[in-house]
């Protein structure tokens, strides 16, 4: 139910943002005493977490070696740990709730050269990290593969159902969810936290911004993770997999199987690419055309997007929006895999927030900590990018004298993505729907 604005409400912590991060920890919170108000400019669930592919696994494609290349190996052994406390928190929260939880095997399989090298380089990562992983060579997938690396006994939910229970229980706990409740900043204020919401304003002790891409320019949190657009659908199709599937190869491929209005589907996901950079229409294409063709006699159903934030640290950030600011937390970065690590993230901030102990593994998911000058040049590499995308975007405003708007963020000029019919920001993901009203941060301001 939601709850009327009023100015002159406090709460001990106002949770912004209503996706798994957010909304896990503010369960937490609301459970250990907080009370805790959740702010969520659409409705829960409408961010990335009620588009995800569903999959909760810790074979994350080539993930743990893609973040080695920045990361200690301690670090990534704890990411691992922090990503298995957060599988058996949602594997615990489901079976509790009475929410389906399909058991799976996980692979990362290979089908070009290119692939089998990642995928062998994650397999040996995997095992450092403490992953009971193996190699095979033969997989279900119809079509040849050199091989995939295999995990077991990983799981898939449906994310909108787990958003619902969580809400459900956030509000059983005495928390309250307010929807189209847009935050517009979040300031310190006398010694707690003033948010200026569209309408009017909510004043607690702390906030945690857990919007995805995280608002406001405090923290340059902008500048540390690049919005990753991609593409999913369900199909008909003959064949069906067992497990849970994802390709290591240039062309990214995520397949499982889903129970969909009384009947098994197939699930397909991948073509991903940066928010508003190049053809979305052509991207969501090349995956629909890939399924229908590799899948003789397979039907597309349903389709859809969603954008996530990969952290140029390899490693999701969550902690205070500056050092030492304790008042503002921020959680963001999940890379596509938030549905594991988001719940993590959350039992550490709740830790911190409660005055618990924190877990050994929350010092992998510390936003502020000397190993991220590790990734000092791929931050510095992709604000390079970004830049170029700004120059290049008035330059051809300018000569073209075209009218493309600009973005409400930081300027950038808007490319129109024509299969969503949105205006998207190549520089940080903010979107925009055809009224000029914010879809995706971190712009909070719609377009003029
Ligand atoms: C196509 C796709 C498939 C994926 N599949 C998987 C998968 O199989 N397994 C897995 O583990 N992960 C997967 N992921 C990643 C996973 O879905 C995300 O990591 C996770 O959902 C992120 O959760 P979140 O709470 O951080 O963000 P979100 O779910 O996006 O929640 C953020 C919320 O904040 C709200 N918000 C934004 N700005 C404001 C504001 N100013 N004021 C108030 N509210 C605001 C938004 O409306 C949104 O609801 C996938 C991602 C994509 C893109």
């Amino acid at each position: 139910m939601n709850t009327p604005p009023k100015s002159d409400r406090s709460y001990d912590v106002a949770v912004v943002g209503g996706g798994i991060a957010g909304l896990t920890t503010a369960l937490l919170l609301a459970r250990g005493g907080r009370a805790v108000v959740v702010l969520e400019a659409r409705e829960v669930g409408a961010g990335t977490t009620g588009r995800s592919t569903g999959k909760v696994s810790l074979l994350q494609g080539t993930k743990l070696a893609r973040a080695s290349r920045t990361n200690p190996p301690e670090a990534v052994h704890r990411y691992v740990e922090a990503g298995r406390e957060g599988q058996a928190w949602l594997r615990h929260f489901c079976a509790t709730h009475g929410l389906p939880v399909d058991g799976r095997d996980a692979t990362t399989y290979a089908v070009t050269e290119t692939g089998e090298r990642r995928a062998r380089r994650e397999l040996e990562v995997a095992r450092a990290a403490g992953l009971d992983v193996g190699w095979v060579a033969e997989t279900e997938l119809p079509f040849p593969v050199r091989g995939a690396v295999r995990l077991a006994d990983q799981f898939q939910v449906d994310p909108a159902a787990v958003v619902r229970a969580l809400r459900a229980d956030v509000e059983a706990a005495g928390g309250v969810v307010r929807e189209h409740a847009r935050v517009r900043s979040v300031d310190h204020h006398d010694d707690g936290v003033r948010l200026r919401l569209t309408d009017g304003e909510v004043r607690c002790g702390v906030a945690v911004i857990a919007t995805n891409q995280p608002i406001g320019l405090r923290g340059l949190f902008f500048a540390r993770l690049t919005a990753q657009r991609s593409y999913a659908a369900t199909l008909t199709s003959p064949w069906i997999p067992e497990g849970m599937h994802l390709s290591a190869d240039d062309e990214v491929r995520s397949l499982r199987s889903v129970h969909e209005d009384g009947a098994d589907l197939l699930m397909v996901g991948g073509s991903g690419h940066v928010t508003g950079r190049g053809s979305a229409p052509a991207h969501r294409d090349a995956l629909l055309d890939w399924a229908v063709t590799t899948f003789a006699g397979a039907e597309v159903r349903r389709a859809w997007s969603a954008q996530d934030q990969s952290p140029a640290s390899g490693l999701p950030y969550v902690g205070p929006v500056v050092p030492g600011d304790h008042r503002i937390q921020v959680v963001t970065g999940f890379d596509k895999w938030g549905l594991s690590t988001a719940p993590a993230a959350a039992l550490l901030l709740a830790a911190d927030l409660l005055d618990g102990t924190p877990p050994s593994w929350g010092t992998a998911l510390r936003s502020w900590t000397p190993r991220q000058a590790l990734a000092a040049g791929r931050a510095a590499l992709a604000n390079a990018e970004v830049g170029w995308q700004m120059a290049c975007g008035h330059a051809q405003r300018l000569l073209r004298h075209d009218q493309r708007p600009l973005c409400t963020h930081l300027g950038g000029v808007l490319a129109w993505n024509d299969a969503e019919q949105s205006w998207d920001c190549p520089l940080h993901g903010s979107r925009f729907g055809t009224d000029g009203e914010v879809l995706d941060g971190p712009a909070t301001r719609a377009l003029g």
